[in-house]
């Protein structure tokens, strides 16, 4: 990192003159020990408001799932956990979750579980059709890796986004952390969903176990190559029940330099304070707002299969409804002195 040779000062004015992301500054800025964290993430600030406003957009939850066919490393959903009580919504109570979020005031819903098979290609697009033909939300799908056909019939029945983060770009650790993914087919997943014209969202983990500021700086450089529109970045949180129990995981403040970092690349794009930022600090989706984020994800899942959704531990709001945490939302961003968006939250597509 030091090797690299930039000063901190440097490598921001390179991320300010809105040039191409490049790894000899970015590293730079990722590294802890050389920056000056107050200004980039004023900096951050500044590229936020210019490129989104002030509004945070919010996205209702709906974690409908949490049976997967996977065994990511880091996840405590990972099919040889069986500690866990797994569970599956119905397809009419996610319907009925998604018009509650509605009636909260939400203009867009996003659908999360594990890679659950029985969430067919044809089941999850009726239940798209019943969302979009009594609600007038937008969709994000979060459901892992699919086949093109699938994507293709989730976006002809009306899911408006799809996230899917890349976690890292770097093959080994990709392949150590995935026992049963391929880096290529990941991306290939990407330039499928966008291909098919969904709003393409990705991200990655912080303080994943090997990983450095220079992956991180080439994770982001992937990103903009790939075209990401919305990016999610949380901090890794060691699972008991996984094989990287043991970890040390992602922190705030590394996190936040990354979001801060994003943002000056991306001033367009949607940036969430992610939920994993709240449960490593009670300030952590707020900090992540005043250093260039503007979408939090409120949880909607009904109450009584929150916990059970637990991808690592310490997850904030377990007991709380959906109302309750729409209220609690609203006022964190307000007292911030921001407003809470009243649009759909779609896509600025000022490049591509
Ligand atoms: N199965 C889908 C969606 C659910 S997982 C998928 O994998 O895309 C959603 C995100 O949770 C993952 O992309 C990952 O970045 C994050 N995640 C998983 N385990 C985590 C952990 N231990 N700490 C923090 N984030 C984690
Ligand atoms: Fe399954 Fe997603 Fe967790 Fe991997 S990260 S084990 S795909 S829920």
């Amino acid at each position: 990192m030091v090797a690299m040779g930039m000063t901190f000062e440097a490598a921001l004015a390179h991320a300010q003159a809105g040039e191409f992301p490049a790894e000899e500054w970015l590293t730079p800025l990722l590294a802890c020990e050389e920056v000056d964290a107050p200004r980039l993430y004023a900096a951050a600030d500044a590229a936020r408001t210019g490129g989104v406003g002030n509004a945070v957009h919010l996205r209702g939850l709906i974690e409908f799932s949490n049976l997967c066919r996977k065994d990511c490393a880091y996840c405590g959903l990972r099919r040889d956990n069986h500690a866990i009580e797994r569970y599956r919504l119905t397809p009419d109570e996610i319907v009925e979750t998604a018009q509650h979020a509605a009636t909260l005031g939400y203009r867009s819903v996003v659908l999360q579980s594990g890679e659950d098979l029985w969430f067919t290609a044809e089941r999850l697009a009726e239940i798209i059709v019943a969302i979009k033909s009594t609600t007038d939300l937008a969709i994000t799908l979060s459901a892992g890796e699919r086949d093109t056909d699938t994507y293709c019939r989730w976006r002809e029945a009306g899911a408006d986004r799809y996230l899917l983060r890349i976690e890292t770009t770097d093959p080994q650790l990709f392949a150590a952390l995935h026992p049963d993914d391929d880096l290529e087919e990941r991306k290939a997943c990407l330039y499928a969903l966008r291909e098919l014209g969904y709003q393409l969202g990705s991200g990655m983990m912080t303080g994943l176990p090997g990983q450095t500021a220079a992956m991180l700086a080439r994770d982001i450089i992937w990103l903009k190559s790939l075209g990401a529109e919305m990016i999610g970045v949380g901090p890794f949180i060691p699972h008991p029940a996984t094989p990287l129990k043991d970890a040390v995981g992602g922190t705030v403040d590394a996190t936040l330099r990354l979001v801060a970092v994003l943002r000056l690349v991306f001033p367009h794009a949607h940036l969430p304070a992610t939920t994993a930022m709240g449960s490593l600090h009670p300030r952590g989706r707020e900090r992540a707002l005043q250093a260039g984020a503007n979408v939090v994800m409120p949880n909607v899942t009904p109450t009584s299969n929150r916990a059970k959704y637990e991808i690592y531990p310490g997850k904030i709001c377990l007991g709380d409804d959906a109302g309750h945490c729409r209220g609690c939302i609203t006022g964190r961003i307000t007292a911030l002195g921001r407003t809470v968006a009243t649009d759909h939250g779609h896509v600025h597509r000022l490049t591509h």
